[in-house]
């Protein structure tokens, strides 16, 4: 394995490695088992294995966020050599954005205005799509690895590499969690012990919910009340419980499609997101369609 700290190594160090197929995972660093979900499927689909660590300054709404944000390169770099990484790219900020840095890659529409895109500012995603582009064009990978966690960002990440015409295929893993249901994040060591008991509030109301869809609810606002009964028992005020399209993000007022579930809430200081898909709706026997309409459209 190795680190390589500026755009101009990154390349001679993938040069000859362009025959095979290169897998990226971008991170932000302080590794979970998370991030070690989406460094095993890249390392089990490609024959070279790139991780990025880097701290972006530029998506971060908050100052002191992003001072305390854990920063653990060594453990990080042992972490990515268990995992088969054959090269981490770690720059400094100066090298990511040097002196004269003006360009600003910004997805626009509800993709990224709404929910995170609303609660953190503009800035977040077009913070998250600037080093995003760039870390591609840097890599140039054959696939790149996002969790389903970040579903929103997922999302502005599909679409600037759709609108851009980015030669890559994204690829996203399943949300990997504790036991007790909580999504792993860089965050949670932050939770004091009666925090991280509350923070299990925000799987379990996203539970209720898919257990409520299941149960045959359709309609998003009893849906929402679900979730936000299960969060208020446990007195964790969220700061928003959304059911939206998961490619556009418009809302969804009556369940037919996949739809998105997504919560935002602090739990202490720390802010914590999670989101669960919920299936399309599947047409009862009895709905009055005619016996052969299976076949419409040669589906
Ligand atoms: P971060 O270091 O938080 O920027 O995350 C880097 C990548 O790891 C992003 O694509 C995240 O969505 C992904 N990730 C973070 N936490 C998890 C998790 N619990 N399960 C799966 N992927 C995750």
């Amino acid at each position: 394995m190795i680190v390589v700290r500026t755009v101009a190594d990154l390349r001679a160090a993938l040069r000859d490695r362009r025959t095979g197929t290169i897998g990226f995972v971008p991170t932000m660093g302080a590794l979970h088992e998370g991030h070690v979900s989406l460094l095993r499927a890249a390392r089990g689909g490609n024959d070279t294995l790139v991780l990025s660590i880097f701290v972006n300054p530029t998506q971060f709404d908050e100052q002191s966020d992003l001072a305390a944000y854990p920063r653990t390169e060594a453990a990080d770099l042992a972490v990515a050599e268990g995992a088969g990484v054959d090269v981490v790219f770690a720059p400094d900020a100066a090298e990511m954005y040097p002196r004269g840095f003006s360009t600003v890659v910004s997805v626009s529409g509800p993709v990224a205005e709404t929910l995170e895109g609303a609660q953190r500012g503009r800035a977040h995603f077009d913070g998250v799509a600037t080093v995003v582009c760039k870390l591609l064009l840097s890599v140039l990978p054959d696939s790149a690895y996002f969790g389903a966690k970040d579903a929103q960002q997922v999302a502005v990440v599909r679409r600037l590499v759709a609108d851009l015409s980015i030669p890559v295929r994204v690829v996203v893993c399943p949300t990997s969690r504790d036991d007790d249901g909580l999504a792993r994040s860089s965050r949670n060591a932050r939770l004091a012990p009666d925090e991280r008991a509350r923070a299990i509030a925000i799987p379990r109301a996203l539970s209720a919910v898919t257990d409520a869809a299941a149960a045959g609810v359709t309609d998003t606002a009893a849906l929402r009340a679900e979730a936000r009964a299960v969060l208020a028992g446990a007195g964790v005020e969220p700061e928003y419980v959304a059911l939206v399209d998961p490619v556009s993000f418009e809302p969804v007022v009556v369940r037919e499609g996949p739809v998105l579930v997504a919560i935002a809430a602090r739990v202490g200081r720390t802010r914590l997101i999670d989101n669960v898909v919920l299936e399309p709706v599947r047409q009862p026997a009895h709905s009055g369609r005619p016996a052969d309409s299976a076949h419409e459209g040669g589906a």
